[in-house]
C-alpha cells in the first residue's frame, strides 16, 4: 500500500467534449494515483461556478498561472492532456514546473499544420510540396499556382474536418470556398489565416501508436485503415492492428515516425502518426504528442491487460512499465461514419450487430434527437464498433459485417425551419 506521501498526483487536462476522461479517470484509480481535473472553461464561467481548477485551454498563459498557483499548495508530478485541446497547456505548465513534458515549441509545432509541414521539410521527414495561402486570397488566381490532385486543409483543425481533395481548378476554387465559408462561421479573421495546400499521396494509409522515452521511439501499435482514403472527403473508419504490411514496410514506417519525432522536439510520451505509404516509401501526414483519439484505444491492451491509458500515467509518472507488447491476436475499431446531415431519429439493429461473432461492443455516441453533420464540415462519427479476432483479416470482416446491421434513421432538416429552429430552441452565445 502506498503511504500517502508516496501517492503520485496527477494533473489531467479535459475538454468537456473530450471521448476519453472515464479511460484515464479508471486508468488514474487502478494505479492509486491521486487526480486533478483541470477542464477547459472560459475564466467567467470558472468564476461563477467557484472551480478552482476551471482552465481557460485558449489562453495557455493565464491557465499556467492558475496550475503553478495550485501547484504551490499541492505539488503534481504530471501534467497530461486527454487530448489535443490542451496540449499547448500541458507542455506550458509542465516546463513552468519543471516537470517532464515536450517543449512547448515541440506541442506548437505539433498543433499547426503549416508549423509542422515546415520543420519536418527541414528535418528531411517525407513530406509532400505544400503551399500556404490565406482565407482572404483569391481561389480563382490561386488555381493556376498549384498542381494535381491536391489537398486543401485548414491549419488548425482536427478530424479531417475540412480536408478536401481537389482534381483540377474547377474542384479547387469550389473546395477552398467550403472551406471559407466553413472557417468564416468559426468566426476566423480571414486576412490571418493560413490555408495549406499539399500535393496529395497517394497509397494506403496507416496510423502509428507509439512512446518516446528520452526521445527513442517504442512502436505500441501499427494499425492499417483498410478502407481506401482517396477523398474528395477523408472520413476515417475502420483501424485493424497488427499491420498486414510487409515487415521491411512497418520498419520504414516506424524510422520515418522516429524522424517525425525528432524534427519537431518531440521527446517524450505518447505519439500518434499518420503516414500514407506508396512505392516511394513512407510519408507524413501528421504526428502529435498525444495519444489516439476517438474511443479507439479501447482495442489496445499490452502486457497483462494494460491499457493505453494505464501505459501513458505510468510513463508519465515514472512508474515501471513490465511489457509493452501487445497480445498476439487482432483487434480493430470502427468509427461510425455519418451518412447524410439531419436529425437521428433512431438506431436499429444494435443487438443484431453486437452479436456479430468476434465483435466485443458497440457504442453509439451521437444522441438520438440530435442534429449530425457529415465532413467535411462534421466533427464527430455516430459511434464505434470494437472487434477482436486471431487474425486482423477476421477483425476487419467482422466489423464490416457488424456495420451492416446497423440502421440509422436520419430525418432530412428543411434549411429554413432549421434556422428557425436554432434561434428558437438555442440562442448562440454572442462571441
Ligand atoms: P486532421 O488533423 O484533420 O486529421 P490531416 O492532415 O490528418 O487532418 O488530414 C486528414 C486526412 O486527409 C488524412 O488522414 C489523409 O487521409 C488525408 N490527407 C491529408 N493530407 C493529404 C495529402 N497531402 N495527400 C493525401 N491525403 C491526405
Ligand atoms: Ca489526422
Amino acid at each position: 500500500m502506498t503511504t500517502e506521501a508516496e501517492r503520485k498526483r496527477v494533473l489531467l487536462l479535459l475538454s468537456p467534449l473530450t471521448y476519453r476522461a472515464g479511460a484515464f479517470l479508471s486508468a488514474a484509480a487502478r494505479l492509486d494515483l491521486d487526480v486533478a481535473k483541470g477542464v477547459d472553461m472560459p475564466k467567467s464561467l470558472a468564476e461563477y461556478w467557484n472551480q478552482p481548477f476551471g482552465l481557460d485551454f485558449s489562453r495557455p498563459d493565464e491557465a499556467t498561472r492558475t496550475i503553478v498557483a495550485q501547484a504551490a499548495t499541492t505539488p503534481f508530478d504530471a501534467i497530461i492532456s486527454v487530448d489535443d485541446s490542451a496540449s499547448i497547456l500541458a507542455a506550458t505548465a509542465s516546463a513552468a514546473l519543471n516537470l517532464p513534458h515536450n517543449a512547448p515549441a515541440a506541442a506548437l509545432a505539433a498543433r499547426d499544420k503549416h508549423v509542422m509541414r515546415e520543420q519536418l521539410r527541414a528535418g528531411g521527414v517525407p513530406v509532400p510540396t505544400f503551399r500556404p495561402f490565406l482565407l482572404a486570397d483569391d481561389p480563382q488566381e490561386i488555381a493556376g499556382r498549384v498542381d494535381y490532385p491536391c489537398v486543401v486543409k485548414p491549419v488548425l483543425l482536427s478530424g479531417s474536418r475540412g480536408v478536401m481533395r481537389a482534381d483540377d481548378a474547377g474542384e479547387f476554387v469550389a473546395a477552398f470556398e467550403r472551406l471559407r465559408t466553413m472557417l468564416l462561421a468559426e468566426g476566423v479573421d480571414p486576412a490571418r489565416t493560413t490555408v495549406l495546400v499539399e500535393d496529395f499521396i497517394p497509397g494506403v494509409e496507416v496510423a502509428l501508436e507509439g512512446l518516446l522515452t528520452d526521445g527513442e521511439l517504442r512502436v505500441l501499435a501499427l494499425f492499417d485503415k483498410p478502407d481506401p482514403l482517396n477523398g474528395p472527403f477523408f472520413e476515417e473508419t475502420i483501424y485493424v492492428t497488427p499491420s498486414r504490411l510487409p515487415a521491411a514496410t512497418q520498419e520504414a514506417i516506424a524510422e520515418a515516425t522516429a524522424q517525425a519525432a525528432s524534427a519537431l522536439g518531440l521527446r517524450t510520451g505518447p505519439v500518434h502518426a499518420e503516414l500514407r505509404v506508396n512505392a516511394r516509401g513512407p510519408w507524413l501526414v501528421e504526428i502529435a504528442g498525444r495519444s489516439i483519439g476517438g474511443r479507439c484505444s479501447t482495442v489496445l491492451e499490452f502486457g497483462a491487460g494494460m491499457t493505453l491509458e494505464e501505459l501513458i500515467l505510468r510513463h508519465a509518472v515514472g512508474l515501471p512499465l513490465d511489457s509493452l507488447d501487445r497480445p498476439t491476436d487482432a483487434a480493430g475499431t470502427m468509427m461510425i461514419p455519418i451518412p447524410a446531415a439531419g436529425i437521428l431519429t433512431g438506431v436499429e439493429g444494435e443487438a443484431e450487430a453486437a452479436a456479430t461473432p468476434y465483435v466485443t461492443g458497440i457504442e453509439i455516441s451521437a444522441p438520438i434527437g440530435g442534429r449530425i453533420v457529415p465532413l467535411p464540415e462534421g466533427a464527430a462519427y455516430l459511434g464505434f464498433i470494437f472487434a477482436r479476432a486471431d487474425d486482423p483479416a477476421t477483425v476487419e470482416a467482422a466489423l464490416r459485417e457488424a456495420h451492416a446491421k446497423l440502421h440509422f434513421a436520419i430525418k432530412p432538416e428543411i434549411p429554413l425551419l432549421a434556422g428557425a429552429s436554432r434561434l428558437l430552441v438555442s440562442p448562440e452565445v454572442p462571441r
